[in-house]
């Protein structure tokens, strides 16, 4: 199963790379200097330009001096990206998970859907965040990244038109897969 409808959204899997969604928004699993970095943030900044750093250090220095906090987003262009806007969230790094990683994670989630609401974006993509530097087990993290995106999309029927995620690999598509066949059961 790769679809499921939560009131008025679509919830989609699909296998592929985010920097070629073409959809109102994509999120950069980025880190808190809003700098980039490897992974996800290298690709959307390396496909949209140096638009979107620009934009970057402009968010750093009116308000977050000491960068973005873990759990936050921020919006900004997407530059050269099919996308109109890139939305960035900070994931937690995993440690053992007993130091508040799930809940930074729904954060993370939930701070993205909430600036794409505040912006009227209306189709948003997600890639699987924190689950590749970061060290996330994929397993946890995506039925967590499922039911915090379903939950939100309930509470807030209307706002969202598709939420799309984006996973790099097969494996990952796989366990997203597993975890949106509970979240529907
Ligand atoms: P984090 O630092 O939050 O762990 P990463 O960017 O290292 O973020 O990885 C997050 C996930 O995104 C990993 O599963 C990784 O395989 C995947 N990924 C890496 N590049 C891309 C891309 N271009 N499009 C979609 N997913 C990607």
């Amino acid at each position: 199963m790769d679809t499921l409808q939560i009131a008025e959204t679509t919830l989609r899997l699909v296998q592929g790379d985010i920097t070629e969604q073409d959809v109102d928004a994509v999120v950069n699993a980025a880190n808190s200097t809003l700098m980039g970095g490897g992974g996800v943030d290298g690709a959307i900044h390396r496909r949209g330009g140096p638009e979107i750093l620009e934009e970057c250090k402009g968010i750093r220095r009116s308000g977050y001096p000491n960068g973005l906090p873990t759990g936050e987003a921020v919006v900004t262009t997407a530059g050269k990206l099919p996308a109109q806007r890139v939305i960035h969230t900070v994931g937690p790094v995993w440690k053992d998970g007993a130091a508040g990683e799930p809940d930074l994670l729904a954060r993370a989630y939930r701070n993205c859907l909430e600036r794409a609401r505040e912006e009227g974006l209306r189709t948003i993509a997600f890639p699987s965040i924190s689950t590749g530097v970061y060290g996330y087990p994929i397993d946890q993290a995506a039925p967590l990244a499922l039911s915090m995106v379903a939950g939100y999309l309930r509470e807030h029927p209307g706002a969202i038109e598709e939420v799309r995620f984006v996973l790099f690999s097969e494996k990952d598509l796989k366990r997203y897969r597993e975890a949106l066949e509970n979240l529907g059961a």
